[in-house]
C-alpha cells in the first residue's frame, strides 16, 4: 500500500569528543545492513590499532587542503589542531543506491550539512555529565593531556548548539542509547513526506500523491550540487 522513496536517509550523529558517538554507531550498524557509515578523511595521525581506509583516511594537511580546493569534501572543519571532513563522492554513491547513510562528524561540520540539506536527520549524543565525559577522556588514554583538555572545553562551546539538532540522547548505557537512536531512525523513515505514493488495494487507487510528490522534490539529496 506505500510505496517509499527510493533514495536514502542521511544521518548526522554529533556529540562531545568521548560521548561514545562511534559505538554506539557501531552498535547500530551491528542490527541494521542497511545503514552505511561514511569514511571521513583527516589529517590526524593514526592511533594505534586504526587501519587507513577504515577508521579513515589519513591524508597529510596539503592533500586535504587540495581535496578542500577542488570540492571534493561535503562538510570539513578543523578540530584539536587536524582537519576532518567527508568524502562527498560515497555518500551520494550510497544513498542512490537507497542505504541509509551516517556521519559520525563534530558540530561545526554537521551544521554545515544542515545549511546545506535541512532535512537530514540531526541526533546529539550526550555524556551523561562532564565529569564522565572527562573521565571517558582521560581513561582511553589516546590523547596527551594537553589535548584531553582542549577536548574537554571544546565540548562545553559543542553542547551549546544542542537546540539545532532534532533530537538528543544521553549515553549513560550504550544499548539503551543504541536502541534510541534505532527508534529515531525507525520512526523518520516512517514520515509521510518519505513516501513516495500511498494506495489502496492497487497502485490505480492512488492517495496522497500530489502533496507527498511536491514535498520530495525538495527532499531529493544531491550533494554534488551543495
Ligand atoms: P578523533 O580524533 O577523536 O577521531 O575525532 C575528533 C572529532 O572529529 C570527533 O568528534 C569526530 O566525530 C569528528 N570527526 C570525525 N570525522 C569527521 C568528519 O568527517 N567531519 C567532521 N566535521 N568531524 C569529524
Amino acid at each position: 500500500m506505500i510505496k517509499t522513496k527510493k533514495q536514502g536517509l542521511l544521518i548526522v550523529l554529533s556529540g562531545p569528543s568521548g560521548s561514545g558517538k562511534n559505538t554506539v554507531c557501531d552498535e547500530v550498524k551491528k542490527n541494521n545492513s542497511n545503514i552505511w557509515e561514511s569514511i571521513s578523511m583527516t589529517s590526524r595521525k593514526p592511533r594505534k590499532g586504526e587501519e587507513d581506509g577504515k577508521a579513515y583516511y589519513f591524508v597529510s594537511e596539503e592533500e586535504f587542503e587540495k581535496n578542500i580546493k577542488n570540492e571534493k569534501m561535503l562538510e570539513w572543519a578543523k578540530f584539536a589542531g587536524n582537519y576532518y571532513g567527508t568524502p562527498r563522492e560515497s555518500v551520494q554513491k550510497h544513498l542512490d543506491n537507497g542505504e541509509d547513510v551516517i556521519l559520525v562528524i563534530e558540530i561545526q561540520g554537521a551544521l554545515q550539512i544542515k545549511k546545506k540539506i535541512p532535512h537530514a536527520l540531526f541526533i546529539f549524543l550526550l555524556p551523561p555529565s562532564m565529569r564522565e565525559l572527562k573521565r571517558r577522556l582521560t581513561e582511553r588514554n589516546t590523547e596527551s593531556k594537553e589535548k584531553v583538555m582542549e577536548r574537554f572545553e571544546t565540548a562545553y562551546k559543542e553542547i551549546n548548539e544542542l537546540s539545532k539538532y532534532n533530537y538528543v540522547i544521553v549515553n549513560d548505557e550504550i544499548n539503551d542509547a543504541a536502541s534510541k537512536l534505532e527508534a529515531i531512525i525507525k520512526a523518520e523513515k516512517c514520515r509521510v513526506d518519505r513516501i513516495e505514493e500511498v494506495f489502496l488495494d492497487s497502485p490505480e487507487e492512488k492517495i496522497h500523491e500530489t502533496l507527498v510528490d511536491k514535498n520530495l522534490e525538495n527532499k531529493i539529496v544531491d550533494v554534488n550540487k551543495l
